[in-house]
């Protein structure tokens, strides 16, 4: 690939040893007339191009603040190389405060990567900021958290696979140093696209997403862990020489992501909390009736680790009620 210097042509020509906060326009039909702010760090000596993007769930706070501080703390006199940071991708879903989906069609944007030039809004977005964005980068993380109504453990996630590209990104995944890594092999939805990280390892580049704090909650402590594991990353490509240190303890790897749900409709009473270790055939909660009546006792599949757990009682038949992380 070219030098840092020429990627993301859509940022206009960069200087080196400079910081750029721009104001982008995206092609698609459906997006004409928005701007997402995209911050440049472009380094005073050449050397790789990280994408740090965040906000492709609107409402997960931690992840698009541990972007905002890095895009306003990395000194580019410094730096080796390119960081690109885009703090809110999905900016409908930041401005209406919406979970999971887009307002405009009603896709959860991060299962149409690599999206289409002519799809909806959604589709189109990913598509853009697929061939605008995350082509441009030699290795791309995306940041994310808990939903509004969702308690989460730290934890990375990227595809198992043989290539270069997946084999780098378990590196990089590790070198960002959250306590779990999980390594997946099928998609943990069925759906027409796929997460922005398995769609940028499916085009040759290396990635992972990175999940940290929950329940729509601005924390310090989520938000810090994001940004030392991008200083991490940055020392594991040799673009910063001040990174933090390895975590004392290496993530743990976990194999398989399995997502409950709920046969039936009503309220939700877990009856574990997100880190709960949990062995097979435990109950792991129950749905009740709106009149006190015991609908069902839920029991996970599997033995493991609690890694999101939904918060909110109020369950629709087959609503999503937590996620757990085998090893
Ligand atoms: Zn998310």
């Amino acid at each position: 690939m070219t030098d840092d210097l020429s990627r993301f042509p859509i940022l206009g020509p960069r200087e080196r040893g400079s910081r750029v906060h721009h104001e982008v326009g995206l092609p698609g039909p459906a997006l004409a007339g928005e701007r997402w702010t995209v911050t440049s760090i472009t380094g005073a000596r050449p050397g790789p191009a990280l994408l740090v993007s965040a906000g492709i769930h609107g409402a997960e706070y931690p992840a698009i603040q541990a972007a905002i501080e890095t895009s306003a703390s990395l000194d580019p006199a410094t730096l080796r190389g390119t960081v690109v940071v885009v703090p809110v991708v999905s900016l409908p879903m930041f401005r209406e405060r919406a979970m999971f989906t887009m307002p405009q069609d009603g896709k959860n944007p991060n299962r149409f990567y690599p999206g289409t030039p002519d799809g909806t809004y959604s589709e189109q977005l990913a598509w853009a900021f697929t061939t605008q964005f995350i082509d441009q980068a030699d290795a791309y993380v995306d940041l994310h958290g808990g939903d509004m109504v969702e308690a989460l453990e730290p934890f990375s996630i990227c595809s198992g696979g043989e290539t270069e590209a997946h084999r780098k990104s378990f590196e990089y995944a590790k070198a960002f140093g959250l306590p779990w890594l999980l390594v997946t092999t099928r998609p943990v939805q069925p759906s027409p696209g796929t997460t922005t990280n398995a769609a940028a390892v499916a085009r040759g580049i290396p990635s992972f997403i990175a999940e940290a704090g929950g329940i729509g909650l601005l924390e310090a402590e989520p938000t810090a862990l994001l940004v030392t594991g991008i200083r991490r990353l940055l020392g594991h490509l040799e673009m910063i020489g001040d990174a933090p240190p390895p975590p004392e303890v290496e993530p743990a790897v976990l194999s398989k992501f399995e997502w409950l749900y709920t046969p039936t409709a009503g309220m939700f009473y877990p009856t574990v909390a997100v880190s709960s270790e949990v062995q097979a055939g435990d109950v792991v909660g129950t749905i009740g009736s709106l009149t006190g009546q015991q609908l069902d006792e839920i029991r996970s599949p599997v033995t493991g680790r609690v890694l999101f757990l939904t918060t909110s009682p109020a369950m629709k038949e087959n609503g999503l009620l937590m996620g757990i992380g085998v090893r």
